[in-house]
């Protein structure tokens, strides 16, 4: 849990680098693979709410929580741009909250990959945080600062509408499931053919290992 004093509870400030917005540092993590420099987070899935259901890992077995506490959602939120100086400890009532949206967004994307129409209990609750008022830009001494009344809400509030412009928009076709680790993605490739969560290293890499390990067997039984 944050120590920060609850007397600032109602003056909730999110400073960013000068020049630098909220959601552009997130977004630009997405989009070219990132990992926090403790190494518990990734940011590779290609949409912050994607992203955020990627902080549950390992679904396809056994399950890895990235997010135990309200410490680490907290740290998720920083790590993704969303908290920064957030003056208020997150509470473990919000840290039910952010989990639930979490696997709201994760099902509905399994429903939009299965091609099933998504649960109206999910999609309702993606909608109730969608409508919580999202972190605004203020200017405070020549620097962009992003603020909320309700800053955990706020962050929600970001992730549940980009998970709402992905489900409605083309994009939808492009979210996948790598056939490893069940991480979920949207593949921003021009070619619309990413299969792996990762092709420079982790999963397609190993697949690739994999396949020719076999081809060098095969070439070696033949001879
Ligand atoms: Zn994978």
């Amino acid at each position: 849990m944050s120590t920060r004093p609850s007397s600032s509870r109602d003056a909730s400030s999110y400073t960013r680098q000068p020049g630098a917005t909220c959601l552009g540092n997130f977004l630009d993590t997405c989009y070219t693979g990132y990992m926090t420099s403790a190494s518990k987070f990734e940011f590779i899935a290609g949409s912050p709410a994607l992203c955020f259901v990627d902080s549950h890992g390992s679904r396809g077995g056994g399950g890895k929580e990235r997010i135990e506490t309200p410490q680490d959602l907290f740290d998720w939120l920083g790590s993704a741009g969303l908290a920064g100086e957030c003056p208020q400890p997150v509470t473990q009532a919000e840290l039910g909250q952010a989990r639930n949206l979490r696997e709201a967004i994760y099902r509905c994307s399994l429903c939009v990959i299965r091609g099933q129409d998504f649960a109206a209990g999910d999609v309702a609750m993606i909608n109730r945080a969608a409508l919580c008022p999202p972190l605004r830009p203020q200017l405070k001494h020549n620097a962009l600062v992003h603020v909320a009344g309700r800053p955990v809400e706020a962050a929600l509030s970001v992730l549940a509408a980009d998970a709402l412009g992905l489900f409605a928009s083309p994009l939808r076709g492009r979210i996948r499931q790598c056939p490893q680790c069940a991480m979920i993605f949207v593949d921003r490739s021009r070619p619309g053919r990413r299969r792996w969560c990762s092709s420079a290293q982790g999963c397609g890499n190993r697949d690739k290992v994999r396949n020719s390990r076999k081809r060098r067997a095969g070439e070696e039984g033949r001879a």
